[in-house]
Order: structure tokens, then sequence, then C-alpha cells
């Protein structure tokens, strides 16, 4: 049974010379947590996990690992365990003594170690790989061993470098269940680095979105889609349509707004919003939808009228680029086979549900 453990990040900040690359990081990752780290290249992701694998120190604020302060422990007596972005296998050793160098380095006897490598190449299903050597493998089975040679030494905490941004797409999505499903199994607390929203949403329980050294939100997938706190976590984690909107009145839980492409309408106030700062009105391209000008209007929506500029069939849906005033919305529609599309330069009707309509302030 593994031991969990969380991981905690108090104020954490780095700096490399003048350049601030980690500011005031709070973080806590639960015991047992696949937990993500979202972000653009060069948002502060990778130093984050080096520091909790002891490869980087802070300037100040603390680490703890089980309740543990471990800021001034090195790396090796952290009992973390790293997958590094390359994998890092010996390629003059087979994959047995690739997985096993990690425990004779720990001077464990000959038959511990012996178990201890088939156990952990059984447990990503290469023990009938055990001979070859690295350049005989696949990338997917490349990193199955250096999975292997990292869950060996048995970690409290597993750390995963872009795990599979060396894979091609198709490998990557099968790579990407094994991966949930052997840290289901585990229960050991996992943190990985990914620059991909998609792979961070389907394999994480939460994930921290980073820019410029800063964690922007903190949440399940759900939580940061559905209800983004900036722009910037609204236009990383999926895609989104901002419309500029000013602020009428916000009283009474009722927020009165206008746009110029939505006219005047009246919203439930759901957080907190600053009156005096400007606002974008945000909506999904999924979550709205299109009919004829002249069609009876269907359901409870906000609407407004546009022109179709372009469109993109993508099989299961019809992405729409839509003219509304000075702005161009993006509007995918569900493709059933023998519906008509919407011609270029043809008006439509946008119909926006209430509820999917989001206010967003910085
Ligand atoms: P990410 O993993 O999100 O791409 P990094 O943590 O690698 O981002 O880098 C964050 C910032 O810190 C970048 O601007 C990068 O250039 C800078 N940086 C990283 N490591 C060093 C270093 N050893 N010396 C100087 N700057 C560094």
């Amino acid at each position: 049974m593994q031991n969990k453990v969380k991981v905690e990040a108090r104020n954490i900040a780095v700096s490399y010379g003048a350049t601030q690359v980690l500011r005031d990081i709070n973080l806590v990752v639960e015991p047992g947590e696949f937990f993500a780290l979202l972000g653009p290249s060069g948002s502060g992701k990778s130093t984050l996990l080096r520091l909790i694998a002891g490869f980087n120190r802070a300037q100040s604020g603390q680490l703890l690992i089980g309740e543990v302060d471990v800021s001034r422990v090195p790396p090796w007596r952290r009992n973390v365990g790293m997958v590094f972005q390359n994998y890092a296998l010996w390629p003059h050793m087979s994959v047995w003594q690739n997985v096993a160098f990690g425990l004779e380095e720990r001077r464990l006897a000959k038959a511990v170690i012996a178990q201890k490598v088939q156990a952990a190449l059984a447990l990503v299903n290469l023990a009938e790989y055990a001979n070859r050597r690295p350049s005989q493998l696949s990338g997917g089975q490349q990193q199955r061993v250096a999975l292997a040679r990292t869950l060996a030494i048995e970690p409290d905490v597993l750390l995963l470098d872009e795990p599979l941004s060396n894979l091609d797409a198709k490998l990557r999505v099968h790579m990407r269940d094994e991966l949930r499903q052997l840290q289901r199994n585990l229960g050991i607390t996992t943190i990985f680095v990914t620059h991909d929203q998609e792979e961070a949403m389907t394999t994480a329980d939460r994930i921290a979105v980073m820019d410029q050294g800063i964690i922007q939100q903190l949440g399940t997938p759900m939580d940061l889609f559905d209800n983004p706190v900036n722009r910037f976590v609204a236009n990383f984690v999926g895609s989104i349509n901002l419309l500029p909107g000013t602020i009428r009145s916000a009283d009474d839980g009722v927020v009165r707004l206008s746009s110029p492409c939505l006219g005047e309408i009246s919203l439930p106030l759901r957080s907190q919003i600053q009156t005096e700062r400007t606002l974008d009105i945000g909506f999904r391209p999924h979550a709205a939808q299109l009919q004829a000008p002249d069609s009876a209007r269907v359901g409870d929506c906000v609407w407004a009228q546009g022109i179709v500029a372009d469109f993109e069939f993508l099989g299961e849906f019809v992405r729409y680029h839509v003219r509304v005033a000075d702005s161009r919305l993006v509007i995918d529609q569900p493709h059933r086979t023998g519906h008509a599309l919407f011609a270029v330069d043809s008006t439509v009707a946008v119909g926006i549900p209430p509820a999917e309509l989001r206010l967003i302030q910085g």
C-alpha cells in the first residue's frame, strides 16, 4: 500500500538574477492526488517541479513533503522520484539494468533488487522486454521503462516533466490513459508539468494554471473551464469569445450590462465584480446556437444578429466565424447528417443561454 503524502508550497519565490521566475507560490497537493502544473512555455512550471525534486532552491518560502519542511534537504534524501522529459535512460544498459540502477545505488541485497525490478517491470507491462536495450523499444515503451525505474525506488511523490510530449498524437492519448490508470492503482501523489490543456484536463484531479511565475487559478478541470477567473485562464483552458461590456449597475444580485454585440442585458451576479473596471462578457464556442434570422427563437437565450464570415467543417461540428457588431465570434454547431450549413455572408441569429455567459475581469 502506497504511503500517501501531501506536498505543500508556502510563499515560494525564485529569481535568476533580476528575473523573478516564481512569485509567492502557495499550493497544497493532497495525498494521492494527480496534480497538473499547466502553463505556456516560460511560465515557471519546470522551475517549480525541480524545486519539489530538490534540484532548485527557493530564495524564500517553504516546501513541505508529508508535513516535513524539506526546503534544505538535498534531492537524494527527499524520496521523490522524477521522470524526465527525454526519459534519460542509459543507452548501453538493458531495460533490467536501467530499472535496477537506482536500487543498486541504494546498496540493497541482490535478491531484493531482483524482486523490485520484476515488480516494477510488471507494473508497466514490460516484463518480457527486460533484456532489450532502450534503442530497441518504441517511444511509449521507453517511457514505461523510465516510469518503472522511478517507481522501483518506491518514492513518496512522483514528478513527471512533460511526460507525453515526446510521443506521437495517438500514443499520447493511449499513454495518458495508462498513466492515469497506473496512478489510480498506486495512489501515489503525482505532480506533472504540461503545456497541453487537453492533457491536463483529461488526466489531472486538479490543475494549477501558471503564467509569468504566478498561479493564476487552481481548481478541478471543470472549475477552470466553467469559472475562469481572468482572461488568461479563459483563453488557455479551452477557447472563449470575449465581448467588451460596460457595467450599468450591480445590485440586488443582478448586474445590468450593455455591450455593442448583445445590447442591454441583465444577468444574475454570481461572483464579486468591480463596478469601476472594464469587463468582458465571455462564452464558449459550443455554448451558443445559430438560427436562421426569420425562424422562431427556440430556448431562453440572449440574442444577437450577425453575418457568417467563414466556416470550417470539422466532421463532428462546424466552426462558424460570425461577425457581430465589431466582434468576430467563433461558434461551434454540432453536425448532423443532412442538415444544411449556413452560407458565408448569410445573416444568422446567435442565441446564448444566460447561464453560459461569464463576466471576466482581470
Ligand atoms: P516552463 O517550465 O513553464 O517552460 P521554466 O520554469 O523552465 O518554465 O522557466 C521559467 C523562466 O525562468 C523562463 O523565463 C526561463 O528562461 C527562466 N529560467 C529557467 N531556468 C533558468 C536558469 N537556470 N537561469 C536563468 N533563467 C532560467
